[in-house]
């Protein structure tokens, strides 16, 4: 929760920082303040997006793409994780464990639909571009199942602990989208990441549920009289 609200702390201050540039741009035309920031402007990268605030155009649209290439990223991600979800679910123990796994792969197909459906709204082809987070985070889920007994709770443990950073990376993506687009005035969009960051919460809660309820203490003793070093 902490990390949430820190995360879009953030975010809404590099968006008012944001706009405040922007702002300034458009009203000081020929004053010194404009001159400093007009050397650094790429005009070539420049693209009309039927924008209706003449002199914001420039920044928005740098803004507009990286939020695109953002949600690229994401949609790889998503994806990625679609594949690598039923092989945490294969290597998981606790039952409880095994049907949140499972869960999620009905969730994150929804996520995929959604992130369509955002691609739709903005006129865009979607279109997945390469996260090396989300390949890292499940290279590690599954060096975790390479390292870890078949059947131990210790395994379920760490699965936990991998499946958590990924919720975390996916809490701190949406969180950042969903301020985005509500800065950029996309308040549909804006929602449409909003049901996803909800999602992502309530998977992170029951994970940290199960761990607590069930298989900590259990994998503790386990551990008991078995350790290497
Ligand atoms: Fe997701
Ligand atoms: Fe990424
Ligand atoms: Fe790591
Ligand atoms: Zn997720």
């Amino acid at each position: 929760m902490f990390f949430t609200l820190s995360n879009n702390y953030i975010t809404v201050n590099i968006n008012n920082q944001l706009m405040a540039k922007q702002t300034r741009g458009t009203k000081s035309s020929g004053s010194a303040s404009q001159a400093k920031t007009g050397s650094k402007s790429a005009p070539a990268k420049n693209k009309s997006n039927g924008n209706s605030e003449g002199g914001l155009k420039q920044d928005t649209s740098l803004l507009e793409e990286f939020v695109l290439d953002a949600i690229k990223d994401i949609y790889w991600a998503e994806k990625h994780l679609l594949k690598a979800l039923p092989k945490m679910t294969k290597a998981a123990t606790t039952p409880q464990l095994k049907q949140a796994f499972t869960d999620h792969v009905t969730v994150t197909e929804g996520q995929v639909s959604r992130l369509e459906q955002v691609f739709e709204l903005l006129g865009k082809k979607a279109q997945a571009k390469k996260c090396d987070a989300m390949e890292g985070l499940t290279k590690e889920a599954e060096g975790i199942i390479a390292e870890t007994e078949k059947g131990s709770l210790t395994r379920d443990v760490a699965l936990i602990m991998a499946a958590q950073k990924v919720e975390h990376y996916e809490i701190a993506t949406y969180g950042g989208l969903v301020q985005i687009a509500k800065t950029m005035g996309k308040d549909d969009i804006s929602q449409i990441f909003a049901q996803t960051l909800a999602e992502e919460k309530e998977a992170d809660h029951l994970l940290t549920e199960i761990a607590e309820n069930n298989i900590n203490m259990e994998a503790e003793q386990e551990g008991d009289g078995e350790e290497e070093a």
